[in-house]
């Protein structure tokens, strides 16, 4: 009999998948069990209102048979089936629903791998591990049956045949093994069975395979010892593999908190339980349910490349994609969980997916109850959410850094920090909450530990006026300052960041006087040093340090820590502008004035040692040390 050409593009389609170097193969039988399924719902749905058909729901199933011989892998339905034409309609060409789209990725995609593994092909994947595939199907509402057969690439044939009911036989004869792979495998009922588990869990009908079964049992002889002796007896019995309804399809008040723990356990390979688990059902224009869980701990690979972000997606308990990460804004990127959406197509494409109006309407709606479950969790188990946050915290901050800040709004009242007012840490909530009326600023100091950060002179003043101070110990923490500005309208400042708005009028009138009074000596000071320094003020900050560093402009001495510690150029380019602060209270500053009359070489070097000190202080590093002991020496 003549064999009928495949369209051009269904071809090509064809071509690659038998000439496919796709390693995740096995994604075959998730489609062709898809398909079935498919059918199934459609006579299931016939049967509603036509009693000719003389099913009830339970009596759908899908069969899996395998036949090691004849090397064949048969996936049977009694599903609605197929006519003549439409085998001919339905497998000469490739998918309907995903063909232009498919072309179109195609073009850019070579090889042609990834969308497989994404999206799957349909039926044609069962070419990429078989050289022949049958199709034996009787259409509901047909007498007689049909059968499809092709070889590849090279064309098809339709013959009669005979089924005794309506459905499909899918039988897929298994390619020889090669040197690289080894298609036996997927002869094997563990195999199988494994794969059922693994892509088709959650179909809603029952997959159903022969089981081999081995017991002992006792023959009636005894052993040398006395024992009973016992022989293996296999017997085979049908079961049903997959669990049917995934446990984010039942109703919340039937799974309890345990159950969902133990899922993400199994499902994400976590020993430790989840600090919250969400759970969505939503119906109307975007129907889907959701269930998510918030980690305790991060993945030893979380803030590395490998660390794959994303929910499982799924349509209608048929896994679409592992880590789909569209749906996950990139501050939350730890969430874990899955969504099921009836309304997306299985063979969707990337491409659609990333534009899919639903897709993006069912991410905005996560991002708001994963960031409203996190603030509950706040108030109701802090020490909880300080775990999280102990692992996540710096995920969120760089949330709130990234895409030009467009998160920070949305993410600020997660944040949390150390602070001079307990060991605990606070939000910025409940710092505004503390302050005293007359505070104009929320202060921070920033260092690379604690006790840096708390030993700062600067907080001195800020201390004694009895404000309290956060501290910013982490990288990121003074470019989440600046992406914020403001909280609640109270503006940010650095401790070390020149005025600090703690002073009265009056006080500012008597500093000004003082400072036309010392003019000349800082002049003289900032000329002596303006190697180190581009300013020596006076500073309003300090009460009994004699000395600290400050900077003038948009780079904190933080950020130049920052921009140090990582390797490459821009560690020597982006610096601060420092400023020296002298206390003009302090008997070293007296001190200084002596010796800028009496002795002005005293004076350089006296200067010079105070400029080292703040350095020091401030963890700027000193290149010349045997010039600063000199002076020191030469003082003494
Ligand atoms: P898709 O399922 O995305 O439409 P496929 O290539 O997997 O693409 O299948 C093409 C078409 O073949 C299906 O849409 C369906 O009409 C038909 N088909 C495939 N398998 C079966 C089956 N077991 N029973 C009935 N029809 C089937």
């Amino acid at each position: 009999m003549a064999k009928k050409q495949f369209k051009a593009e269904s071809k090509r389609l064809l071509d690659l998948m038998i000439n496919s170097i796709y390693t995740h193969k096995e994604i075959f039988l998730r489609e062709i069990i898809s398909n079935a399924s498919d059918a199934i719902d459609k006579l299931c749905y016939i049967a509603l209102t036509d009693e000719k058909v003389g099913k009830s729901r339970d009596d759908f199933r899908i069969r899996v048979t395998l036949d090691k011989e004849a090397r064949t892998i048969t996936v049977s339905d009694n599903g609605v089936g197929m006519t003549r034409a439409d085998m001919e309609e339905n497998l000469g060409v490739i998918a309907h629903s995903g063909s232009l789209k498919f072309k179109s990725e195609m073009e850019k995609d070579e090889e042609g791998v990834d969308i497989i593994g994404q999206f799957g092909v349909g039926f044609y994947s069962a070419f990429m591990v078989s050289d022949n595939v049958k199709v034996v199907s009787r259409a509901y509402g047909e007498e007689t049956a049909s059968q499809w057969e092709s070889s590849g690439a090279d064309g098809y044939t339709i013959t009669d045949a005979q089924r005794p009911e309506p459905g499909t036989d899918v039988i897929m004869h298994v390619k020889p093994d090669t040197e690289d792979e080894n298609y036996s495998e997927f002869l094997e009922s563990w195999k199988i069975r494994e794969l059922i588990k693994r892509y088709s869990d959650y179909v809603r009908f029952p997959i159903r395979m022969d089981v081999e079964h081995t017991e002992y049992k006792e023959t009636g002889e005894k052993d040398e010892h006395g024992h009973p002796k016992t022989e293996p007896v296999t017997h085979v019995e049908e079961e049903t593999i997959n669990s049917m309804v995934p446990i984010w399809q039942r109703m919340k008040s039937q799974v309890s908190d345990a159950e969902c723990i133990q899922f993400y356990k199994d499902r994400f390979h976590d020993y430790e339980d989840p600090v919250a688990v969400i759970r969505v059902n939503a119906e109307g224009l975007t129907s889907y349910k959701a269930m998510l869980f918030i980690p305790s701990k991060a993945p030893y690979d979380f803030y590395s490349r490998d660390f794959k972000p994303g929910l499982a997606l799924y349509s209608s308990g048929v896994l679409i994609m592992e880590n789909c990460a569209d749906l996950l804004p990139e501050c939350f990127r730890f969430v874990r969980g899955v969504v099921d959406s009836p309304d997306l197509s299985l063979n969707i494409s990337r491409e659609i997916l990333q534009h899919d109006r639903q897709l993006k309407t069912i991410a905005g709606n996560l991002e708001n109850k994963i960031k409203s479950e996190l603030l509950s969790l706040q108030t109701s188990d802090p020490e909880k959410y300080d775990k999280f946050w102990e692992s996540f915290g710096r995920q969120i901050k760089y949330g709130v850094v990234g895409d030009y800040g467009m998160k920070a709004e949305m993410l600020r009242d997660l944040l949390k920090f150390h602070s001079s007012a307990d060991e605990k840490l606070t939000t910025l909530k409940d710092y505004a909450a503390r302050m005293p009326e007359s505070q104009k600023y929320i202060y921070y100091a920033a260092a690379e530990s604690l006790r840096t950060a708390a030993g700062l002179p600067q907080n001195e003043q800020v201390r004694s006026k009895g404000y309290e101070i956060l501290y910013f110990v982490e990288d990121v923490d003074e470019f989440v300052a600046q992406i914020l500005r403001e909280y609640e309208g109270k503006e940010l400042r650095s401790v070390t960041g020149g005025d600090l708005g703690l002073d009265s009028d009056e006080e500012r009138q008597e500093q000004k006087e003082t400072l036309e009074q010392k003019k000349p000596l800082l002049d003289f000071l900032k000329d002596t040093l303006s190697g180190d320094v581009v300013d020596v003020k006076l500073s309003a900050a300090l009460v009994s340090s004699a000395v600290c560093m400050s900077y003038e402009g948009d780079i904190t001495l933080e950020m130049e820590r920052y921009f140090r510690s990582i390797p490459g150029e821009a560690g020597d380019k982006i610096k601060a502008r420092h400023v020296l602060e002298l206390n003009p209270n302090h008997p070293v500053f007296a001190a200084l004035e002596r010796a800028y009359d009496e002795d002005r070489e005293r004076c350089v070097k006296i200067a010079r040692v105070l400029c080292t000190q703040a350095k020091l202080l401030a963890g700027i590093p000193v290149e010349d040390l045997a010039a600063y002991t000199e002076d020191v020496c030469g003082l003494i």
